[in-house]
C-alpha cells in the first residue's frame, strides 16, 4: 500500500489501486469454450461414451444388428446432435462457417449416404474376408489422390479442418473440455506430438501387408493395426477432462501425420507479421493443438508445422492482424491475404469479389467433398490406389 500525502493535516488515504488488467479479452472468450456445469461435462462424457460403445458393439459384442443408436453410425448421430447446439452458440463467423460444413459433411457423406446406401468394400482388418463392389476402385483411388492433391495445395485444413469426423466430434461434443488450461502446453507437451510417427510407421507398414497376399500373418496384422488406431481413437475421446479435446489428433493419429507432412511440404502456411505483433499470445492460448504460434513465427517468419490442422483460430482472433494464411490461390492472386478481417469476410472488396471467392470456396469445398466421399477410410482407398498401379504397371503387387 502507498500512501498520498498532500499537506500537512490530511488524513493518509490508500491509493486507489489500479484495476487488474482482463487476462481474458472478449474477443479470447470467444474462441475459448467458457466455464461449462458440470451437468454439461457430463452430458459430452455420456455421448463419448455412447460414441464408444457403438463401435464396440460393432465390432466386438454383437448384440444389436445393424441399429441405428449401437453402431458405427451412432458417432455420426451425436455429431450432428450436438453440432446443433455448437452452431448455436459459436461466435466466431469464420468457425461457425467451418462447423457447418463439418457437420453437413459428417450428416451426409458419413452417415446418411452409406447408410441408405450400404456396401462393403477392403478396409483394413477386414481385407481378406469380404466381397468387393468393383465399381468403388476407380473412384476410391482418384479420391485418394485427389485428397492428398487438396492436402497439398490447400494445407491438412481440407481434412482436419473441415471433412473428418474425428475433429467433428471432438469439436461439437468436446467443446466444453478445451479450455487453455486444460490442454497439456509447453515444450514437454510439444515434444510428445512426436509420438505419432509410431502410429505412422504401424500405417506404412499396414500398407507394406497389403500389397501381400492375404494370409494369417497379414491379416492379423491388420488387425491389429485397425485396434491400434480405434482404440485410441475412443479412449482418447473419454480422456479429454485431462488432455483436451485433441488427444488423438495431437499424439497419435497416423493419418494427421501423412497429412501433416504434405502440409509441411506443401503450399499451405501461415504468415506472422513481427512489426504488429504484441506478443499477447492469444494465438497460443486459442490453438487446440498446442503450437507455440507466435514463438514459432518470431523465429521463422511463418508457422509451418505439420501440426496445423487450419482451424484458423489463431488467424481470426489475433488481436493485431499478425496471422495471415496462404495456399495455392496466392499464386494466381499474390495480393489476397487471408487475415483475419479476410476470413470472417470483411475485408476488402476488390480482394474478395464475390465471384471470385465462391469460386475458391467451392473448390476448396470440393476437395473436402470428395475426402469426405470416401468414407470408408483412407487405408482402404491406399489398398486400392496398390491394387491399381499393380494392374497399370504390370506389377506382381495386389491386396487380394
Ligand atoms: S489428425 Fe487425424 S483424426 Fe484428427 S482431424 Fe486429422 S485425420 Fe482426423
Ligand atoms: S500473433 Fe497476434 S495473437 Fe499471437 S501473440 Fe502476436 S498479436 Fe497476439
Ligand atoms: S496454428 Fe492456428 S490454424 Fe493452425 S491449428 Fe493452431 S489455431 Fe488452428
Amino acid at each position: 500500500m502507498t500512501n498520498t500525502n498532500t499537506g500537512a493535516g490530511e488524513r493518509l488515504r490508500p491509493e486507489r489501486r489500479p484495476r487488474p488488467a482482463r487476462l481474458m479479452p472478449v474477443a479470447q472468450q470467444r474462441s475459448l469454450a467458457g466455464r461449462y456445469p458440470l451437468w454439461v461435462k457430463g452430458l459430452s462424457l455420456l455421448a463419448f461414451a455412447w460414441a464408444f460403445l457403438g463401435w464396440l458393439n460393432e465390432v466386438w459384442f454383437y448384440r444389436f444388428d445393424n441399429t441405428l443408436w449401437l453402431n458405427r453410425y451412432t458417432e455420426y448421430v451425436i455429431i450432428v446432435a450436438f453440432g446443433l447446439w455448437r452452431l448455436a452458440a459459436e461466435k466466431n463467423p469464420y468457425t461457425r462457417r467451418r462447423l457447418t460444413i463439418l457437420v453437413a459433411n459428417v450428416a451426409v457423406l458419413w452417415w446418411l449416404l452409406p447408410w441408405a446406401f450400404p456396401f462393403i468394400e477392403p478396409y483394413v482388418g477386414y481385407l481378406s474376408g469380404l466381397p468387393v463392389f468393383p465399381s468403388l476402385h476407380t473412384p476410391g483411388t482418384l479420391t485418394f489422390l485427389l485428397v492428398l492433391g487438396a492436402v497439398f495445395l490447400f494445407g491438412r485444413r481440407v481434412i482436419c479442418g473441415w471433412n473428418c469426423p474425428c475433429v467433428a466430434i471432438r469439436e461439437v461434443v468436446g467443446f466444453p473440455f478445451r479450455q487453455a488450461d486444460h490442454l497439456p502446453r509447453g515444450k514437454r507437451a510439444w515434444r510428445w506430438r512426436h509420438l505419432k510417427w509410431l502410429w505412422f510407421a504401424l500405417y506404412l507398414g499396414a500398407m507394406v501387408a497389403m500389397t501381400r497376399p492375404a494370409n494369417n500373418v497379414t491379416a492379423g496384422y491388420l488387425g491389429f493395426f485397425a485396434m491400434a488406431v480405434a482404440l485410441p481413437y475412443f479412449t482418447t475421446l473419454l480422456l479429454s477432462p485431462w488432455i483436451g479435446n485433441r488427444g488423438y489428433c495431437r499424439f497419435l493419429c497416423p493419418y494427421g501425420a501423412t497429412f501433416g507432412l504434405l502440409n509441411r511440404v506443401g503450399m499451405f502456411r501461415i504468415d506472422y507479421d513481427a512489426v504488429t505483433c504484441t506478443k499477447c499470445g492469444l494465438c497460443e492460448k486459442v490453438c487446440d493443438m498446442g503450437i507455440p504460434v507466435w514463438t514459432m513465427g518470431a523465429a521463422r517468419g511463418k508457422i509451418d508445422t505439420t501440426e496445423c490442422m487450419g482451424c484458423g483460430r489463431c488467424v481470426t482472433e489475433c488481436p493485431a492482424g499478425s496471422l495471415a494464411f496462404r495456399d495455392v490461390r496466392n499464386l494466381p492472386w499474390p495480393a489476397l491475404r487471408q487475415d483475419r478481417e479476410h476470413l470472417r469476410q470483411r475485408t476488402d472488396p476488390g480482394l474478395a469479389a464475390p465471384r471470385r471467392r465462391a469460386i475458391l470456396y467451392v473448390l476448396t469445398l470440393g476437395a473436402a467433398l470428395a475426402g469426405g466421399w470416401h468414407f470408408s477410410g483412407l487405408v482402404g482407398s491406399g489398398a486400392e490406389l496398390i491394387d491399381d498401379l499393380g494392374v497399370l504397371c504390370g506389377l506382381p503387387i495386389s491386396t487380394w
